[in-house]
């Protein structure tokens, strides 16, 4: 097992992870910018370095200083956590190179997998479902791509193969629209993502967001904890998140698991990763995958009992997996909430000073946050906070305790997404689940 770990990340997750290497008694070394000496996992750390200015892009994207505070420190092994350089293939390899363990996937998984088009065919090549297609990226011929589109059926999604973080992709409707949307995504795939190599699928109109957890190790298991609904979206981005997702039976979540773990094995996978689906009319299609840690990642841990972070360590280290298939079993359920320092209405963020955090409490409930009373939320990064997950027998004993937790939990000094949360959790739709992940936009034009 190592003995000291980087963690090249900051806030909760940060956090999260220095909590995990402490139970296994690994050392931590927490890197950090100039604005975040006050985050709660530096003070917590065995050892510290300021690896840059404010902006993310000097500091916690900034290859050579991690790899050379990995140096300095001695230590033996680089976490990434999730954002950040995590799904960078450049920077794992750089570790790879540098003689430090990247705990994640090899390098060239990563690549795999960050190229969408690429990944398609490779799940498509294991089995996985995947949205009806053009199966790879589009070529110049404009009679050619009218033929693809006419082939899948209107309407249809154009794709940036290097796209992410729900910006790349444009929707078509009608044939007359479609010559236009193709190169004008080319065009802003070049300047976003440094390729212009754009692919079409089936648009799907209602889906809802079905996610499977995967842990593979290096010596050929695979295994699938479960699936996650994360439909609950507002621009494309997660807002709330619940383990298992509702109406997947038994059957099914045992069938597209194991499709995932197979994948896994094919491809030679290694660490943690989660098969995005949409999920629509009983039907799964593959749309990408996390080589890496997910926010949302605690509502599996609350259903299954397994620690996802120290599974990764281990199996960075060379171990084997903990658990086979059989160990593991699904129980109760477990929704999260995202905390947000921003408007409640306006989602404008608010950093600043919080003046007063009561966090809350009582069985089944979970918090995930690196906050304080004091501590000053700085503009620079993400604005996520927390994170609050309720665990409970059923759905609805989750859901209960959330609102509890929800109504009890004190943040003051900056504004929070609280009142957005206790709007979803009271919500008939919600509570009814299975809503798809155009709910919560539609809610809020209300
Ligand atoms: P990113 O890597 O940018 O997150 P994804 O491929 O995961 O891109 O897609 C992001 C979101 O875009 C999905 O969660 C879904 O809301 C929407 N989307 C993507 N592909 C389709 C599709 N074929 N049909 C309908 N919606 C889609």
């Amino acid at each position: 097992m190592f003995s000291k770990i980087v963690i090249a990340n900051r806030g909760e997750i940060a956090l999260r992870i220095l909590r995990a290497c402490r139970e296994m008694g690994i050392k931590t070394v927490a890197v950090h910018s100039a604005a975040d000496r006050d985050l709660k996992h530096v003070r917590l750390a065995d050892e510290s370095v300021c690896i840059g200015p404010s902006p993310s892009a000097d500091s916690y994207l900034n290859i050579p200083a991690l790899i050379s505070a990995a140096e300095v420190t001695d230590a033996e092994a680089i976490h990434p956590g999730y954002g950040f350089l995590s799904e960078n293939a450049d920077f794992a390899e750089r570790c790879e190179s540098s003689g430090f363990t990247f705990i994640g996937p090899r390098s060239d998984t990563i690549r795999l997998m960050g190229d969408k088009v690429s990944a398609i065919r490779a799940m498509k090549e294991s089995g996985v479902p995947c949205v009806p297609g053009s199966g790879g990226p589009l070529g110049d011929d404009p009679d050619e791509n009218i033929r693809i589109a006419r082939d899948i059926g209107y309407p249809v999604i154009i794709k940036a193969a290097g796209g992410g973080g729900g910006r790349g992709m444009r929707v078509v409707r009608s044939e007359a629209a479609l010559l236009n949307a193709i190169s004008l995504t080319r065009s802003e795939a070049l300047t976003a993502f440094g390729n212009d190599s754009v692919y079409m699928e089936k648009f799907l109109e209602n889906p809802r967001h079905v996610e499977f957890q995967v842990l593979a190790d290096s010596h050929g298991n695979a295994i699938h904890l479960g699936e996650r609904d994360c439909s609950m979206q507002r621009r494309h981005q997660k807002v709330v998140e619940e383990a298992p997702a509702p109406g997947i039976s038994a059957e099914l979540r045992a069938t597209m698991g194991e499709r995932c773990a197979e994948a896994c094995r094919k491809i030679d996978y290694l660490g943690a990763g989660t098969f995005e689906f949409l999920y629509e009319n009983g039907e799964f299609y593959f749309i990408e995958m996390n080589t890496r840690l997910q926010v949302e990642h605690p509502v599996t841990e609350m259903v299954t009992g397994v620690d996802l972070v120290k599974e990764q360590i281990r199996i960075a280290a060379g171990e084997a997996l903990s658990y086979t298939q059989d160990d593991i079993v699904i129980r109760g359920h477990a929704v999260e909430c995202r905390i947000n320092a921003e408007d409640a209405k306006t989602f404008m963020p608010s950093p600043g000073k919080i003046e007063q955090f009561h966090a809350p409490g009582g069985p089944g409930i979970r918090v995930e946050s690196h906050i304080y009373n004091g501590y000053v939320v700085p503009p620079y990064y993400d604005s996520m906070i927390g994170k609050l997950i309720a665990w409970g027998e059923n759905r609805d004993s989750a859901l209960a305790r959330m609102r509890t937790a929800l109504s009890e939990i004190v943040i003051e000094g900056i504004k929070t997404n609280i009142a957005l949360h206790e709007d979803i959790m009271r919500d008939t739709g919600f509570q009814a689940g299975g809503t798809n992940i155009h709910y919560l936009e539609k809610k809020l034009e209300l």
